[in-house]
């Protein structure tokens, strides 16, 4: 069944929602205002009574297992030769770096996917496959290697110095100009860059609170076949893995400098993809790719022959209800 919801995905988008559980920092509730029914969340509070409608509805209690189950279809289609984007959308603190990159536990989606496309490719016989990786991370509009062999950058050096160009080629494939991109042999292999990537993603966060949350992290599969008897010319295509910054909204009182530039850029960004996966939509003939650094690096994967996967993190907390009402009403435009 989850095949055939992704079958029909061509040139459009799915969209799911998970629900994150509670945990321990959150803070005690007299009621839920969240709840599920079937394929649509529910918000509930003295506000508002608002429902929302899904592909699929992860709740509290689906394990990373039962989210891969779902998403794993979207890479047999990356392996049959569609670009795949998968995004991570959501407020901070919701879950979107636990279903991307999950725990050494509870492994997330990108562990899952570099071990699934080894598996897959090993038994197809009829195309021969080769796997190489990209990582980059988007922060106030420039652009980071991960993989990049010399020790990576500070953050906020990056934004001045040392930002990589996109380039578009005449058949309007994107190019981000100097990222490293590496051959991937084996899964072994593909996780220790995979954990390199990571590393260099915490290590310019100078403050562990604010980790990781006012940037967009990309890793890039590249996916070269070819018919293993004839020598036909390698069709490529991209699987892209998003782990995308906090969507929260920078109203928050004291917010001043740099946290504001960066909850700015972040929005931005973010409303600039929903713009352009909204245009896709609805066909129009103008795609507003240019207005952000995020839809230039995606724009030949989120167009027609492409499949995205859009999913929405909410909180199930009370004081959240504000951020998780944004979140659905942004996914519901997208869908
Ligand atoms: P985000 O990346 O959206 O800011 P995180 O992935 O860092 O959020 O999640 C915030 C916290 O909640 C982390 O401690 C994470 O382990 C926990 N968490 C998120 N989703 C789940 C889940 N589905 N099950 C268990 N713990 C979760
Ligand atoms: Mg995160």
């Amino acid at each position: 069944e989850a095949l055939n919801k992704i079958l029909d995905l061509k040139g459009s988008i799915r969209v799911f929602c998970r629900v994150r559980p509670f945990i321990s920092t959150d803070r005690k509730r007299c009621r839920d205002p969240i709840c599920i029914r079937s394929e649509k969340v529910v918000v509930r509070s003295s506000s508002i009574k608002k429902e929302f409608s899904f592909d699929t509805v992860f709740s509290q209690e689906t394990s990373q297992d039962d989210v891969f189950m779902e998403v794993e279809p979207i890479l047999r289609s990356a392996l049959d030769g569609n670009n795949v984007c998968i995004l991570a959308y959501g407020q901070t603190g919701t879950g979107k770096t636990f279903t991307m990159e999950g725990t050494n536990e509870q492994p997330g989606i990108v562990p899952r996917a570099l071990e699934q496309i080894f598996c897959l490719a090993a038994q197809d016989n009829s195309v021969s496959y080769t796997f190489s990786m990209s990582m980059l991370e988007v922060y106030l509009g420039s652009l980071r290697d991960l993989l990049a062999p010399k020790p990576p950058h500070r953050l906020h050096e990056a934004v001045s110095k040392c930002s990589l160009n996109i380039q578009s080629d005449l058949n309007g494939f994107v190019k981000v100009e100097g990222l490293t991109d590496v051959d991937l042999s084996d899964f072994t292999q593909a996780s220790r860059w995979y954990t390199k990537g990571k590393r260099a993603r915490s290590t310019a966060w100078t403050n562990v609170n604010e980790s990781s949350s006012r940037s967009h992290c990309l890793a890039r599969i590249t996916i070269r076949r070819s018919g293993s008897m004839d020598g036909s010319k390698a069709e490529v295509c991209k699987l892209w893995m998003v782990d995308l910054g906090g969507s929260e909204r920078c109203l928050k009182t004291g917010a001043t400098g740099q946290t504001l530039d960066e909850g700015k850029a972040i929005n931005l960004s973010l409303s600039a993809l929903g713009d352009v996966i909204a245009a896709l939509k609805r066909h129009r003939n103008h795609i507003p790719y240019r207005n952000s650094k995020l839809t230039q690096i995606l724009k030949d994967s989120l167009g027609d022959g492409s499949k995205v996967l859009m999913l929405v993190h909410i909180s199930p907390c009370e004081e959240d209800v504000g951020e998780s009402t944004c979140s659905l009403i942004f996914a519901k435009r997208v869908r």
